[in-house]
């Protein structure tokens, strides 16, 4: 059994896997969030994952703060999922053909989240809202589309401008390689601002086909929905036949097992869901109102397919997660260590007499270098990104892997005792009181 200590054996193995790595794929990655480039330095090259630890390359163990930016919530290597995927895999691990275990996976989607009547299963968060875009324009006959900035929907093209972390620190909103045509029809406005949606829709509302949004925002650092902002975007999409979307990829089985749709109480027409859903394993789903999800073809015509959707492995990971969620409830533990982790990472900040706001729903949240509430991302892009990256390599020397960014969320699991967040807010007083004289 591991326990938290601070990284003893140097960093040179991954800074050797990173130099190999970054000849062979562009940034040495394959998903620019895990570069490290809002940090600093090299990545740290993972060789595996237990309950709350994350072990390197050189022997470092971390207890573990992104949880694979989300699906985690069990600790890693959970031996009730890894059993059903060796299970799954000894049957086969693709048939291109339907398995009763999507059916299953399907159920336990609708029985949980009361807005989703009907459900497609994909192989990613991006795929989930790219088709409801789709599903969103196909069903109205209409183009635009709205979008937060800040809000992160995964790279579709029409979603990827102002699209929080990732983009935001490679300094690129909008990505090279996006048609102007197709960002003409993303209108970008700002979270929260509940007077631009009211004139939007008074000017152009029954050209609107969807409004995209994180119902609570992981992507620019943890930002909470005012809930006259959600009640109006709620009220004039009705109005105006526009399909509202709720972006639960990060949410969905994170901030409550019914998604933040269920703390915030606001139905959505659709739900996108990624992350936890597959349990680990390359799995998302798109679903809503029965009457919309018929559009897809085979039953309508908007088209969307996945020679791995519904993936054998996938939703075998996704099944035993979601059963386990559901039987074991953890979300009072979560709430409770959640509580006293961002309580003592506040304290933390403030003994050490540096500037900081706690944002927080659940068990995911983010310490802001800030001195101001963060509301939307013109608030957010304020935040200190030097102190934030000495705070984050500081925390890595104490054996604690934090995300690397300022403008993500920080996840943990049920196998967080309440040991280790002491000792993760006891790494935060003596990083932070480093920080301070800076
Ligand atoms: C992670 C994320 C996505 C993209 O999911 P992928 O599986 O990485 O494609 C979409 N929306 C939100 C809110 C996310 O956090």
């Amino acid at each position: 059994m591991l326990t938290p200590a601070p990284a003893q054996f140097g960093f040179e193995k991954s800074r050797q896997a990173f130099e190999r790595a970054c000849t062979l794929m562009p940034g040495g990655v394959n998903s620019p969030a895990r570069a490290f480039g809002a940090v600093g330095g090299h990545p740290l090259f993972i060789q595996r994952g237990t309950g709350p630890f994350l072990v390197d390359i050189d022997g470092n163990h971390y207890l573990d703060y992104i949880g694979s930016w989300g699906p985690m919530i069990l600790g890693h290597a959970h031996p009730v999922v890894i059993d059903a995927i060796q299970k799954a895999a000894e049957q086969g691990t693709s048939f291109g053909a339907p398995t009763g275990r999507e059916s299953e996976l399907a159920q336990l989607i609708i029985d949980a989240i009361p807005s989703v009547e009907k459900v497609r299963l994909v192989s990613s968060g991006t795929e989930a809202t790219m088709s409801a875009i789709r599903l969103a324009r196909g069903a109205t006959g209409r183009e635009k589309i709205v979008k937060f900035a800040g809000n992160y929907h995964g790279h579709a093209d029409s979603l990827l401008v102002a699209a929080g972390s990732s983009a935001a620190n490679l300094g690129v909103p909008d990505s090279p390689g996006v048609t102007s045509g197709t960002s003409r029809d993303t209108i970008v406005l700002d979270y929260n601002d509940t007077a631009a949606i009211n004139r939007l829709f008074d000017e152009m509302g029954n050209q609107i086909a969807a409004v995209i949004l994180e119902p609570v925002v992981g992507n620019m650092g943890l930002v909470l929905p005012d809930s006259q902002f959600l009640l109006t975007l709620r009220k004039r999409t009705e109005a105006s036949g526009t399909v509202l979307i709720f972006d639960e990829v990060m949410t969905g089985f994170r901030v409550a097992y019914s998604g933040a749709q269920s703390r915030l109480g606001i139905k959505p027409d659709l739900t996108t869901l990624g992350k936890i859903v597959g349990g680990g394993l390359p799995l998302g789903a798109y679903g809503g109102r029965r009457d919309l999800m018929d559009h897809v073809l085979p039953a309508g015509k908007v088209f969307q397919a996945g020679t791995l959707s519904g993936n054998p492995l996938a939703t075998a990971a996704g099944i035993a997660t979601l059963k386990l969620l559901r039987d074991q409830s953890p979300y009072d533990y979560l709430e409770q260590q959640a509580q006293r982790l961002a309580t003592g990472l506040s304290e933390a900040a403030q003994a050490a007499g540096v500037p900081h706001r706690m944002q927080r729903m659940g068990s995911m949240m983010t310490l802001f270098f800030i001195d101001e509430d963060v509301v939307d991302w013109p608030s957010a892009a304020k935040a200190d990104r030097k102190k934030f990256a000495a705070y984050f390599w500081g925390l890595v020397r104490h054996g604690v892997y934090m995300p690397c960014s300022q403008f993500e969320a920080l996840f943990f699991s049920a196998t967080h005792t309440p040991e280790h967040i002491e000792y993760t807010i006891d790494a935060a007083k003596k990083v932070l009181a480093t920080l301070s004289a800076t």
